[in-house]
């Protein structure tokens, strides 16, 4: 028997959208980019961001940079 989902669709809105939001995305800022990697030590999408593609866009490129720094892992295991 199939069941009907009965989970509300709920709509994420980009935090650093926000009029009063004060903290920029940088690479430097360890804390705020380790927000939005997965467990396993990848980027989180959109989807479960709930980043505008302006914004999700800044991240990857600074979590790269951060990367790149070895301020940020790879990958975790
Ligand atoms: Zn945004």
């Amino acid at each position: 028997m199939l069941t009907k989902k009965t989970t509300i669709p709920f709509k994420k809105k980009c935090i650093f959208c926000k009029k009063n939001y004060q903290t920029e995305i940088d690479y430097k800022n360890i804390e705020l980019l380790s927000k939005y990697l997965s467990v396993k030590g990848k980027i989180n999408s959109r989807r479960v961001s709930g980043n505008c593609a302006k914004h999700q866009r800044k991240l990857a490129h600074q979590i790269k940079l951060a990367r790149y720094l070895s301020l940020l892992p790879y990958i975790q295991k």
